[in-house]
């Protein structure tokens, strides 16, 4: 992060601003709609600021910059069009230790002014650092979209009833959950619609009726949420799935899930990785269910996110059996499983009109330690197998045992959808080779079977694909 955002309160203190053009007046604008108390110094200044100037709402300096000027402000602007006036400004608030801004200037300003989505009292502020004002613009765009025009109204409710609410609820993380109910169900309706009185009443009503159902002795209970995290690129996670993860109290990980998408999660909450990685102990399952249901039966919320889909090889299983034996409710998230998400991001369809009618996920590493059944495989399938690593040469070895042609495609997909996705495309009889000459770590998914061959043709995501072992008749093949 390159600069602290900040949100100052200026309200009859002293700022200055020098330049008095167009520039300057935008500038003049924001620090009066902060209630800040303005003086313009410039030689010349434009007739609206003087204007400005003549019913007080700010005060003028004609005249040149000089540094002595700053004394005794909080926050200074240079916006003039003469370079070395901005460095001169930005020096003197330098030496007093006064935070200025220099218009078009970053490498000069000790602060910046970001654009504002003003709801008020909800205030957002987006900054690109100087980098891109246009990208930030756009960000400010799609966020003025999605957040209701209303919302400051809200927020202002909210605000009036911080103290009851908290006298009532002294338990925070009770008030919390209160809190979020309250603010997406009927309150904020009638805020949005503009009825404030109806908002209010229901605010009140809904209270009591949580003050009701705390006398009654029906307790706030805990609930588990098991969210599928994607297989890896952020941006594939559910709504729905960041959601909840914005919700929870507590946050169980698997190690294969992408960090930045713990970025979601609260600030405060708990994120504690129980991640088990082929080869390695650590965490055993049998703790991880004992955790989920101690924190659930704790009133806990807890989001359970697990890499791709939790009902895909997550052991999802004996999660929702241990919470079902001791009577917590829970949610499903589906999540972009590995195939689905390697299969897109390496442009291999896994079925295809005439070539392909079935789709085999399989694991190619058991819980005894086998390459498993692949049995099953039949030509016109595409083989998923997951977790299959540290067995290509046996699942080569079956699958030729099977009847299947050498020359049948595959795709080791490495780290899916990430930045570091690679690709080798090999065929069954170089499988073994291919892993072992190019280092292929978990996880990888290897996809099997003729519409792999597609990978050639239609890969578009950070297309690193190696070829391995194939002849260059099969590299035209696809087309
Ligand atoms: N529930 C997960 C699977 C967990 S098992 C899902 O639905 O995807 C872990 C295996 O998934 C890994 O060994 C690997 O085979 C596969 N996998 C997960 N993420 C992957 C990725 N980004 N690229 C390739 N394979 C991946």
């Amino acid at each position: 992060m390159q600069t602290l955002p900040l949100f100052a309160k200026l309200e009859h203190r002293r700022t200055v601003v020098v330049g008095g053009g167009t520039v300057a007046t935008r500038r003049v604008e924001q620090l009066l709609r902060a209630k800040a108390q303005v003086v313009v110094v410039a030689p010349e200044i434009d007739p609206l600021l003087v204007d400005w100037a003549a019913s007080d709402r700010i005060e003028t300096i004609e005249a040149p910059f000089s540094a002595e000027q700053l004394d005794g402000c909080w926050i200074a602007v240079a916006a003039t069009s003469d370079d070395a006036v901005n460095r001169a400004v930005a020096e003197a608030a330098e030496a007093r230790q006064i935070l200025c801004n220099v218009v078009d200037q970053p490498e000069l300003c000790s602060f910046i002014m970001p654009a504002i989505i003003d709801r008020d009292p909800m205030t957002i502020a987006i900054s690109s650092n100087g980098r891109s004002p246009v990208l930030a613009r756009w960000i400010k765009g799609l966020i003025e979209q999605t957040v209701p025009q209303r919302i400051g109204a809200l927020a202002a409710l909210a605000g009036r009833w911080r103290d009851r609410v908290k006298a009532a609820l002294p338990d925070l993380d009770e008030r919390r959950r209160f809190w979020e109910q309250t603010l997406t169900g009927d309150v904020a309706d009638f805020s949005y619609a503009g009825r404030d009185d109806d908002a209010e009443e229901a605010l009140d009503a809904a209270l009591e009726r949580w003050l009701g159902r705390e006398a009654a002795g029906t307790r706030h209970t805990g609930q588990a949420y098991l969210v599928g995290a994607g297989p890896g690129d952020p941006e594939l996670l559910t709504l729905r799935g960041r959601k909840l993860l914005a919700r929870a109290d507590t946050v169980l990980y698997d190690r294969l899930v992408n960090p930045e998408i713990l970025d979601f999660a609260r600030r405060d909450a708990e994120l504690i990785c129980v991640g088990k990685s082929a080869g390695r102990l650590s965490i055993k399952q049998a703790q991880i269910n004992r955790l989920l249901v101690n924190l659930v039966g704790k009133g806990k919320h807890v989001c359970r996110l697990k890499g791709g889909d939790p009902m895909i090889f997550g052991r999802v299983g004996e999660e929702l059996e241990a919470l079902t034996a001791a009577g917590l409710p829970f949610q499903i998230v589906p999540g972009v499983s590995a195939v689905e998400g390697c299969a897109a991001y390496a442009g291999i369809p896994l079925t295809l009109r005439d070539e392909a009618q079935a789709v085999l996920i399989a694991t190619g590493h058991t819980s005894d330690h086998d390459a498993g059944d692949l049995s099953a495989f039949r030509k016109g399938q595409t083989l998923a197998l997951y977790m299959g690593v540290a067995h290509f040469a046996t699942i080569a070895e079956r699958l030729l045992e099977l009847g299947h042609s050498g020359k049948t495609p595959v795709a080791i997909v490495e780290n899916g959808t990430t930045r570091e996705q690679r690709i080798v495309r090999t065929d069954l009889r170089h499988l073994d080779s291919a892993g072992a000459e190019h280092e292929i770590v978990s996880p990888a998914l290897l996809l099997i079977g003729d519409t792999v061959r597609y990978a050639d043709r239609y890969g578009w995501f950070n297309p690193r694909l190696v070829r391995h072992g194939l002849d260059d008749d099969s590299a035209q093949a696809a087309s």
